[in-house]
């Protein structure tokens, strides 16, 4: 009966040498009750969304049923978590399988807190409902905001309490994603598995993702090339709607450049390269204006496991791999420039651009002002009362700013229409996303959700519905802090 759901499952992960992955046992739970699901998302996953919020279906994405051609199955990686090297793996997620869709992609089935598997450690391998919600929205939301991620189907309550510090309900997540794969399960392999078997990881990874560069000269090298330009594109848009991951653990980097993994993140309001939402980043080691940095460095953890592929001479690999991950900071750059142009709507470009778009900034910085709607009010030319715009550097700023559009040869009207397509009209703002979510949690009302899950799917919409979800936080009301789930 479940042919009627659609699935079409691979198991190529299961095919990589054992020492990858561990199959696992069923663990189920009690009462599942499916509280979230993306229907559009099932269709495109050639996936039958009647069939599969039926009880059958459901019973799929809790855990309690194996879908058809599906090995379960957890992943074993490591990583540097805050700078220190450990063993890790998927310790209460299961990769059922990977979906091959109508439109000839295959992508990875993950259920997120569906129980103990051989890399839990202490842990009970399970989540809570409110950080599964939390990140189906925001992944949700990135996606709106056209930023490569991981993609959220579906959201399951278990009928079970999980203990945390205080007893909670917990929930099941189902997660979509080009792969699994991470900077983490390079470095495991690098530490743990045998030469051959990195290298059957790496071949698998390229025919995976880079199908193009197979038959290329240098294929190992031309591999980090093209991670490190994934990643310095995928930085580059985080910083531009101000996006602060909060745990860029080296596990935490997807080798597909997709945003993967949220806990603590959260958007920024008024601007400050130092903010810091995480209550365990004391340090704030991943602070919103170190994300470039910490990326180069994660990278280069993930040059030293390709170091044994890149040269027989370990000298002549670190050489190698060094020149490669120098480009890096360029490339986000480039990038990250190319962006905020278009936030400004300068098409062209001019040498003085990067110090235009750092004298906005640093005055945004010193008077406090919202990232998102500051963008937002340029674009719509609204600019209200504020300390900002009285200022006589930002009237200053403004002026050149207008110079500088005057001369490029697109009109006023199509600079506007491009920054409207580049200034979203709403993000994720924390206090709508608590306020959704204790909806949700305490009293079982998703309608909140929902809304705010319909206004952040089309951001660059610039509805009057959004307007509602433009208010930053009331500045009263204290940092704003985030907990891993
Ligand atoms: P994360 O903070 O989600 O990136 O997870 C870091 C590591 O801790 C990963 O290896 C997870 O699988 C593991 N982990 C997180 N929560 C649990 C849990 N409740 N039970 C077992 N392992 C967990
Ligand atoms: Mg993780
Ligand atoms: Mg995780």
């Amino acid at each position: 009966e479940q042919t009627h759901i659609g699935w079409q499952l691979d198991n190529s992960y299961s095919r990589l040498p054992e020492i990858f992955y561990s199959t696992f046992s069923v663990n189920p739970v009690p009462a599942p009750k499916l509280v979230l699901f993306n229907k559009a998302l099932a269709a495109q996953l050639g996936l039958n969304p009647t069939q599969l919020t039926s009880e059958e279906g459901i019973a799929i994405l809790a855990g309690n049923a194996v879908p058809v051609g599906s090995t379960p199955l957890a992943q074993a990686y490591a990583g540097h978590q805050f700078g220190n090297f450990t063993m890790l793996g998927d310790g209460r997620a299961l990769l059922l399988g990977e979906q091959l869709t109508p439109a000839g992609k295959r992508v990875d089935i993950q259920l997120k807190g569906s129980g103990r598997t051989a890399y839990s450690r202490g842990g009970d391998g399970r989540a809570a409902l409110r950080p599964m919600l939390r990140e189906y929205l925001i992944s949700e939301a990135m996606h709106g905001l056209g930023i490569p991620t991981t993609r959220s189907l579906a959201v399951v309550e278990t009928g079970e309490m999980v203990r945390r510090e205080t007893p909670l309900p917990g929930a099941i997540m189902t997660r979509i994603a080009d792969s699994h794969l991470r900077v983490g399960t390079f470095q495991y392999a690098a530490r743990f598995a045998e030469k051959e078997e990195l290298k059957t990881l790496a071949d698998y990874t390229i025919e995976r993702h880079f199908p193009h560069i197979l038959n290329g000269e240098n294929r190992y090298l031309t591999f980090f090339r093209e991670v490190i330009q994934r990643q310095a594109a995928l930085i580059a848009k985080w910083q531009l709607v101000g996006f602060v991951h909060g745990v860029m653990n080296t596990d935490n980097m997807a080798i597909s450049g997709e945003t993967i993994d949220y806990g603590p993140c959260a958007f920024m309001n008024s601007f400050d390269p130092k903010t810091v939402f995480s209550s365990i980043d004391t340090q704030g080691r991943y602070a919103y204006g170190n994300q470039p940095m910490i990326a180069g460095w994660n990278l280069a953890r993930f040059g030293e496991s390709l170091l044994p592929l890149l040269h027989d001479t370990p000298e002549e690999a670190v050489s190698i791999a060094q020149a490669e991950l120098s480009k890096y900071i360029g490339l986000f750059e480039h990038n990250w420039l190319a962006g905020m142009r278009q936030k400004l709507g300068i098409f062209n470009s001019e040498e003085e651009d990067s110090a235009l778009v750092e004298e906005l900034l640093n005055l945004m910085h010193q008077y406090e002002a919202d990232y998102t709607n500051t963008f937002r009010a340029l674009t719509f030319n609204k600019l209200e009362e504020s300390e900002l715009v009285n200022a006589n550097e930002f009237k200053a700023w403004h002026s050149s700013w207008q110079a500088r559009l005057d001369r490029q040869d697109e009109t006023l009207e199509q600079s506007h229409q491009l920054m409207r397509d580049n200034n979203p009209a709403i993000i994720p703002r924390n206090h709508r996303v608590e306020e959704a979510l204790e909806a949700a949690e305490f009293r079982g009302d998703y309608s909140v959700l929902h809304k705010l899950l319909a206004v952040l799917a089309n951001p660059y919409a610039h509805s009057s519905e959004q307007e509602a979800y433009t208010e930053p936080p009331e500045p009263m009301s204290g940092p704003y802090q985030t907990f891993c789930g």
